[in-house]
């Protein structure tokens, strides 16, 4: 399998290339030259495999040519034997038609895990193999950070520099990336939002100034192999509930459209979806851009789901290739205009695309807090306020009483204390496995919302190319 940039002008690469690039030398994002397809007696045949197996079978079209099926195998056994549940991302009902599917069980409490801990496996066999050392520049809202921190502290061959807006992610979520002391872990907390910190990081994959020196590699959900592992539980989620023969619908609490475009593959690759929700809380991009096609940037407001608190959505970029005809060069133009004016409008091939699979709905405080009452009281389950925005719009959506609705429980409440509390009356604990968190010494650095002290200070602490 090799992998093209959205944008067209970027050389295509293997998979291994593609993961350790993170974003094409153009710009764009990478995706697969081609979507692999299952037949529906090959998504049959897959119904009751444990889970490493069948994160096995539905990645192995992808890494083609970079990995052994045995080596995946491998890999997909160690990734996911970390997780503190045996089922990995076991499925809950809520009442008749609403389900839960919980991403949390990893070991930093939140969704990203399932990507990260293979994609820190993927770099370390992908480095080994060649003389270079990979420099992971990232930006987080909260628990892409920790969940890549954790897949990579103490890793030979990688540094890693984590940039979060300070004072907006959860005091959980902060400990839990400062408090990781391997030498080879540099928390940096920058004045401003997480798109101001996302946009640093954009800017340094296309600083040749940083990349000649440095083999920059990406995290975030620009890079492909954190979407090809999402794409693994909506399969594992229809499956249980009668896939391929029945439809299912997901809703899925969005910030960067990572997790949901995952959903869009798994649609891609046969598997019968009846809708996908994309729930937004009130920095609502992607419910304006798919309601109405107007997809332009507003002002980030803080929320209790810090995560999705972004008004650039960058893997928005891969379903508008996808859904309007792959063209490149067209699609590179229409980004430069969005890059320019922060506003764009969608072709009409890519809003009746989009519309073709997507719904999507907007929650505010008061939805978001009616959803986490209404789990806890019906249904005796706590959930944290990205789980419960999703929730929200599952319940909105309008699916067919006999379509199941699973939304993706993206987060343990537990990260987020204050807003499950305010919402229940009750203070969810945190799991044991996360230990002394509170104790334990923090370490970071505090840099301006400004572009170059953010590069001077990679350069200083980086390893070069050889
Ligand atoms: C990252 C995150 C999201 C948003 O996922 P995207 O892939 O960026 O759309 C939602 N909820 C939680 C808890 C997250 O950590």
């Amino acid at each position: 399998m090799d992998y093209i940039s959205t944008r067209g002008s970027a050389p295509a690469l293997d998979f291994a290339g593609a993961t350790l690039a993170g974003l094409a030398s153009d710009g764009g994002l990478y995706v697969p030259r081609t979507w692999p397809k299952f037949s529906q007696d090959e998504i049959a045949a897959m119904a009751g495999l444990p889970y490493a197996e069948l994160a096995q079978k539905i990645m192995l079209p992808f890494v083609e040519g970079s990995l052994s099926a045995e080596r995946l195998l491998e890999l997909t056994r160690a990734a996911y034997g970390r997780f503190a549940h045996a089922a990995v991302t076991p499925l809950k009902q809520l009442d008749q038609q609403q389900w839960l599917l919980e991403l949390f069980h990893g070991p930093t409490l939140a969704f990203k895990d399932v990507a990260l801990q293979l994609l820190g496996l993927l770099f370390e066999e992908f480095l080994a193999r060649s003389e270079q050392n990979l420099t992971i520049v990232g930006a987080t809202s909260g628990d892409t950070g920790s969940a890549a921190i954790d897949a990579v502290a103490g890793r030979a061959k990688i540094d890693i520099f984590m940039l979060h807006p300070r004072g907006r992610v959860s005091d959980v979520q902060r400990r839990q990336m400062t408090t990781v002391l391997a030498p080879n872990v540099h928390n940096i907390a920058i004045e401003g939002s997480f798109d101001d910190a996302q946009a640093m990081v954009k800017r340094m994959f296309n600083d040749n100034g940083m990349t000649d020196r440095f083999a920059i590699g990406a995290v975030n959900s620009i890079n492909w192999a954190r979407l090809m592992a999402q794409v693994v539980y909506y399969f594992a989620a229809a499956l249980q509930l009668g896939a391929p023969q029945r439809k299912v619908a997901f809703s899925v609490p969005t910030g960067n459209f990572g997790d949901v475009f995952a959903g869009y593959v798994a649609a891609q690759m046969g598997l019968p979806i009846e809708r996908l929700i994309v729930a937004t809380n009130v920095n609502d991009i992607l419910h304006r851009a798919l309601s109405t096609g107007d997809y332009s940037q507003g002002t980030v407001t803080p929320t209790a789901a810090p995560s999705m608190d972004i008004q650039v959505s960058s893997n928005f970029e891969r379903l508008l290739f996808d859904v309007g005809g792959r063209d490149g060069k067209a699609l590179a133009e229409q980004m430069a205009g969005f890059e320019a004016t922060k506003a764009m409008q969608l072709t009409n091939a890519q809003r009746e695309g989009a519309a073709a699979l997507f719904s999507s709905a907007r929650a505010d405080a008061d939805d978001m807090n009616r959803a986490i009452r209404w789990a806890f009281v019906e249904c005796g389950e706590t959930i944290d306020p990205h789980t419960a925005i999703g929730l929200h719009a599952a319940r909105v959506a309008g699916i067919a009483a006999d379509i199941p609705v699973v939304t993706l429980a993206t987060a343990h409440p537990a990260k987020f204390t204050d807003a499950v509390e305010h919402a229940t009356g009750i203070r969810p604990t945190l799991p044991t496995r996360v230990g002394d968190l509170f104790e334990r010494e923090e370490r970071l650095t505090a840099l301006p919302g400004d572009y170059d002290a953010v590069a001077d200070y990679v350069s200083a602490h980086a390893t070069p190319r050889p």
